[in-house]
């Protein structure tokens, strides 16, 4: 995959929107995530701001250090119209039910409400017999060489029915395998080890502050596989994404403060990084960059035109403007210090003016269209007497944290992870150590 198609994260605080679709995701932290601790011996875990934020834990001897264990990373794979599911494997966990490799090799799980009560059954395909029965909306299946749907599954996965819902597919992967799929799947395994070491440790810390955030907010602690998180392709990872994250196996960023950092980045931050303050209106600030190479990347400038009626209904489908709204004109309120736009202005017929952030803007139009917040606006005459505008922009991504395309110049320039990073994240360190073992990951606490 190209970094074309990568916009990477949405933003941070947008998520709230979607609590309440999530919330209908019942789930138990500890056991669901893996980060017992989130669950753990403090109540009061929900609305602490970050993972070290949290208590040591009672075996960690160590007063200064809070040891995060990361049992799986559940990621949200696929939703599936049907709620009868096609299985096959070679061995097969069926909540408590256990086939050997002696048993049916091809199954049915169909999931349906009786008394009232969410159901799953698993049957054998070719007799259509019950073989077990799970309660909830929720069943873990692990299996040797899994396919559902005749497509690779992962080894371990939670099937999520609801009624008159699409039954979502989640895979349960270690925290080391699922950065490395992400590694392998956000940045080309062929670019410079050093920047994707740097990625490594930037998707680990991610990872483990988003999956906080989430807990923090009472949405359920899993990720998805697309942009909206990080993109994540379960079934391949290539060789040297694998590498990248062995060699800093267990290593995160962490802020002045000890907590794991969101530690944002994006493709190509067009000359100069943004703050996540001037792009989301908040969030943890890991300080900015200024990457003198990244407007030579090939395809660093780029332009887009919308008809003003457009750029309204698409604003109506975002939710800034309602109704009968016709936008007149646009223009750029507010810019950051690294000349994205901060805030955006539009006059609508009845004189009203309406103002929302730039990335909002993104959000409306598509995040791969209008490539950037780093963009001039200019009137743009359709034929005929529709007006539209025409941005002319710079770069690819929200602009905050690590720039890839920079990170791969400042690697080819000779620099290593840790010089990447801190050009980068100038607030944020490194903790943790590669001989931490797998699925591990140390952040010291204030
Ligand atoms: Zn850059």
């Amino acid at each position: 995959m190209g970094l074309d198609n990568i916009d990477l994260q949405h933003p941070l605080y947008p998520l709230h929107a979607t609590a309440r679709r999530l919330r209908r995701v019942v789930t138990s932290f500890a056991v669901a995530s893996g980060l017992i601790l989130l669950a753990g011996p403090s109540a009061s875990a929900a609305i602490m701001p970050n993972l070290a934020d949290l208590p040591n834990s009672q075996k960690n001897a160590d007063p200064g250090v809070s040891e995060i264990e990361t049992a799986s990373v559940r990621v949200h794979l696929k939703a599936h119209r049907s709620h009868e599911l096609s299985l096959r494997a070679e061995s097969l966990q069926f909540a408590e039910l256990s086939l050997s490799k002696t048993s049916a090799r091809r199954f049915r799980a169909r999931f349906s409400r009786a008394d009232g009560r969410p159901l799953w059954h698993l049957l054998d395909a070719s007799t259509g017999a019950v073989l077990a029965e799970a309660s909830g909306h929720e069943v873990e299946i692990r299996g040797e060489k899994l396919q559902l749907a005749n497509e690779k599954a992962p080894e371990r996965m939670i099937l999520r029915g609801a009624v008159g819902r699409e039954t979502d597919v989640l895979g349960l992967f270690d925290l080391e395998r699922y950065v490395a799929g992400v590694v392998s799947s956000e940045a080309p395994a062929n670019w410079p080890m050093e920047m994707l070491k740097a990625q490594a440790i930037a998707v680990r810390s991610f990872t483990l502050a988003r999956l906080a955030d989430r807990g923090r907010f009472g949405l359920s602690p899993e990720l998805k596989s697309t942009i909206l998180d990080q993109v994540f392709e379960h079934q391949h990872v290539a060789t040297r994404s694998r590498q990248a994250v062995e060699a800093t196996q267990g290593r995160v960023l962490v802020d002045p403060q000890g907590r794991v950092a969101m530690a944002f980045y994006h493709s190509d931050c067009g000359g100069a990084t943004s703050r996540t303050q001037d792009v989301w209106g908040g969030g943890n600030f890991g300080g900015t960059a200024v990457d003198a190479a990244c407007p030579q990347n090939p395809k660093a400038r780029w332009s887009l035109v919308r008809r003003l009626s457009v750029i309204a209904r698409e604003l109506k489908r975002e939710g800034v403007l309602k109704g009968d709204d016709q936008v007149v004109s646009m223009v750029v309120a507010e810019r950051d210090a690294s000349d994205r736009a901060r805030r955006i202005r539009v006059k609508l017929s009845d004189g009203r003016e309406v103002e929302f952030s730039g990335e909002r803007l993104r959000s409306a139009l598509g995040y791969g269209a209008l490539k950037s917040t780093r963009f001039e606006m200019l009137a743009y005459s359709f034929e005929g007497e529709s007006a539209g505008i025409q941005f002319q922009g710079r770069g690819f991504g929200h602009g905050v944290g690590l720039c890839q395309w920079g990170a791969r110049h400042l690697a080819e320039k000779g620099k290593s992870a840790e010089e990447i990073l801190a050009h980068y994240y100038p607030r944020y360190s490194i903790r943790g150590s590669v001989e931490g073992g797998l699925a591990q990951a140390t952040a010291t606490l204030e």
